[in-house]
C-alpha cells in the first residue's frame, strides 16, 4: 500500500468543490509560486512550522531542541533552519500549539478511514473529497489507489492540480474522479518561470 507526506486533512471544507468535502493537502510542490497559500506546504519532508500568534513566550521549545535552533527574536520565536533537524521535539513540548511539524506519512488506508468518517455530510449535501497540495501529481502512486478505493464507495471525488506532472499518472486519475480542477498558472513561459519559478 502506497504512502504519502500530508500535510492536512481539513474536514467541513466548502471551497474545494461541490458540497461539504474534506480536503486531503499532500505535501511537496515542483512549484514555487508568490502568491502561494499553502508555502508550508512546498517541501516534500516534514518542517517546523511556527503560528507566532499563538506563542505565550514560556522558552519551553528552546529548552527542549538539543541543536541550538530556537531563540527569541524580537516579534517571539525564531526558528534557525540551517540547524532543525525536523525531529518534532518542540513542537510537543509547546503547550500553546505554536510550534507544529507539518507534514506526516500516511497510508492510502489511513487516509481513507479519514475521508470515510464524513460519508453522512457528503450524501447530504453532494460533496466528497478533494486532492490538493503542495501538488498531489509529485505522490501519484498515494493518490491513484486512494482514488480508486474512494471510487469502489461511490464518493464524489477531485483533484487540484497544475498539472506539472506525469501525463499519464493525470489522465488515469482523471478517468476515475468526477472533477478536476486544473489550475493553469499563466500562458507567457516567460512570466510563468518568474511567477512559480518554472517553466509551463
Ligand atoms: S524540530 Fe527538533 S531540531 Fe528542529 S527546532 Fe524543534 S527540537 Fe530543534
Ligand atoms: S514552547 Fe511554544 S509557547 Fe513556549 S515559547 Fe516555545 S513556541 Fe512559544
Amino acid at each position: 500500500m502506497a504512502r504519502a507526506n500530508i500535510f492536512n486533512v481539513q474536514r467541513f471544507s466548502i471551497h474545494d468543490g461541490p458540497g461539504i468535502r474534506t480536503t486531503v493537502f499532500l505535501k511537496g510542490c515542483p512549484l514555487k509560486c508568490i502568491w502561494c497559500a499553502n508555502p508550508e506546504s512546498q517541501k516534500m519532508s516534514p518542517e517546523l512550522y511556527n503560528v507566532k500568534t499563538h506563542c505565550i513566550g514560556c522558552g519551553a521549545c528552546i529548552e527542549s531542541c538539543q541543536h541550538g535552533t530556537l531563540f527569541f527574536g524580537k516579534s517571539g520565536i525564531e526558528i534557525d533552519r540551517s540547524k532543525c533537524h525536523a525531529c518534532g521535539v518542540c513542537a510537543s513540548e509547546c503547550y500553546s500549539g505554536a510550534l507544529k511539524m507539518m507534514g506526516e506519512e500516511r497510508t492510502v488506508d489511513e487516509i481513507f478511514r479519514e475521508i470515510e468518517k464524513d460519508t453522512v455530510f457528503y450524501d447530504n449535501s453532494g460533496g466528497g473529497y478533494t486532492l490538493s497540495g503542495g501538488e498531489p501529481l509529485l505522490q501519484a502512486q498515494f493518490c491513484l489507489e486512494l482514488v480508486e478505493m474512494c471510487k469502489n464507495t461511490g464518493f464524489h471525488g477531485a483533484i487540484e492540480t497544475s498539472g506539472y506532472g506525469d501525463t499519464q499518472d493525470l489522465k488515469q486519475l482523471a478517468r476515475m474522479l468526477d472533477l478536476v480542477f486544473f489550475d493553469i498558472k499563466e500562458m507567457d513561459d516567460r512570466k510563468h518561470r518568474s511567477f512559480t519559478g518554472v517553466s509551463n
